[in-house]
């Protein structure tokens, strides 16, 4: 679907005063065998026929006309898609951990002639016929992020690390979201932790920040740093940068993913992350941009000029993938994922196997099935290209290379890790989805004594 040949729109001219003028950027030429789709693909939904590329291009327009809940998704797709289809998605979203958000960008990518199998139709939009039974111990808040909170939307669990979530909103909801205990807006299962975007909220977190000498790294997420204004975005960087012991910062924005037009149009925002980039780079410290593609379909010409502006600005952009089942889970789309993404200068930096998180165990693989792809992986593209493959561990133990467990029992699809460094003395455990266990190490699983059982069998093995 995304690499084939199509008529080409225009792209928007960048007019921004501190871009270079009358170049290109320099991402894409037309000899690529990448060939990112350049046609006006949002005119097969048929609401969306008649607009042009210069609307469809306007970040504004794509807020404007974001989907936000269930009856306003159906009228775009009714024509589309089945009944049935249409009955399914409604069930789906009933049981779903996260509320709907998409931009018209990613929703007219889906292939709605066979939704059922998009890749992009399935990281966004749940089926009740595809749920999946969740493991018992699955969790809302897996890696246990409230528990090792000091301050209201800081995580601190690294000795020279802390996560700081500066919002709870994003341009779109991921049904897989690690941190469906906040983000997005409440759902029928869940009243979500409020972490709003207003310095009122952030002062606590600086305080704690300024007052802590040994945290010289600050990951900002949340929600999605995309969806905060320029200012914040300025607000945020300069308080961080003129804290003498912070030396980096991350943005966590899956928004160049769903949104990548804002990078042209919002002019005023991608001077900040520019202009926070050089200031950083002046004082010998440092911010990237950690963004979130999970399938080549993604990718598009928008994003190809997108990350080429970013490029030519100095702005260092990475890339933290999820594994996800019938999604990216065959080695094919790792591998034309890993490459496109080095093509735009994007570094693939992780592959994060699927959190412990309740609702989406249709979209987990096994540990053994990740490590047999990353095996299967490893050696097809340049070795600063090729991302580790990680565990964020459930519990708070931190990311563990997908390798690197202390034990495991395949039959019952649990595997224990150890985080010395994070946590002395403490064992974490990952288990399998049950649909990929037999049914004998199934039906082990529902008996809670035989659980506890085994959970205190595997402490006193490893120690
Ligand atoms: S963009 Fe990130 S924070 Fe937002 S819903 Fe998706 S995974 Fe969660």
């Amino acid at each position: 679907m995304t690499n084939t040949n199509h008529d080409t729109v225009a792209p928007i001219v960048l007019t921004n005063s501190s871009a270079p003028e009358n170049k290109k950027p320099a991402t894409q030429d037309s000899t690529s065998r990448y060939n990112f789709r350049n046609d006006a693909f949002w005119q097969q939904l048929p609401i969306w026929k008649e607009v042009d590329s210069k609307l469809f291009h306007n970040h504004l327009w794509q807020e404007k006309n974001a989907v936000t809940n269930i009856s306003g998704l159906e009228q775009l797709i009714k024509n589309q898609v089945t009944d049935a289809f249409l009955k399914d998605l409604e069930d789906g979203h009933r049981l779903a951990p996260m509320s709907i958000r998409l931009t018209p960008y990613i929703l007219s990518l889906i292939d709605w002639n066979n939704a059922l199998c998009d890749p992009l139709r399935r990281q966004f939009l749940p089926l009740a016929s595809e749920m999946e039974p969740d493991h018992p111990l699955l969790k809302l808040d897996p890696m246990g992020e409230q528990d090792d909170s000091p301050a209201s939307g800081i995580t601190h669990r690294y000795p020279d690390r802390v996560l700081f979530l500066a919002t709870h909103v994003c341009p779109v909801y991921c049904r897989y979201c690690t941190r469906s205990y906040a983000v997005g807006l409440d759902t029928d299962s869940i009243t979500k932790k409020k972490i709003n975007s207003s310095t009122e909220r952030w002062e606590p977190a600086f305080r704690y920040i300024e007052s802590n000498n040994n945290i010289e790294d600050v990951v900002i997420s949340g929600g999605d740093a995309y969806r905060l204004k320029a200012r914040q975005i300025t607000e945020i960087g300069e308080r961080l940068l003129n804290t003498p012991h912070i030396r980096r910062m991350r943005f966590a924005k899956k928004g160049l993913a769903v949104l990548p037009m804002k990078i042209e149009t919002d002019l005023e925002w991608t001077d900040a992350i520019s202009r926070l980039s050089d200031q950083a780079r002046k004082m010998g410290k440092s911010i990237a941009i950690h963004t979130h593609f999970n399938h080549s379909n993604e990718i598009t010409a928008i994003t190809a000029r997108a990350l080429g502006i970013l490029y030519e600005r100095g702005v260092v952009v990475r890339n933290q993938a999820v594994m996800l089942r019938g999604v990216n889970n065959t080695t094919e789309e790792i591998q034309r994922l890993n490459q496109s993404l080095a093509y735009l200068n994007i570094r693939p930096y992780y592959v994060f196997q699927g959190d412990m998180i309740r609702g989406v165990e249709t979209l987990r693989n096994s540990i053994n099935e990740t490590i047999e792809l990353e095996k299967a992986t490893r050696g097809m593209i340049a070795g600063h290209n090729t991302p580790n493959f990680i565990v964020d561990l459930p519990g708070g133990g931190g990311k563990r290379d997908i390798h690197s467990y202390d034990y495991q029992d395949k039959t019952l699809g649990i595997t224990v890790y150890s985080a010395p460094a994070v946590k002395k003395d403490k064992l974490f455990l990952y288990c399998d989805p049950l649909h990929t266990l037999s049914p004998s190490a199934q039906s082990f699983w529902t008996d809670p004594a035989a659980r506890a059982e085994l959970i205190k069998h595997l402490q006193e093995r490893v120690k």
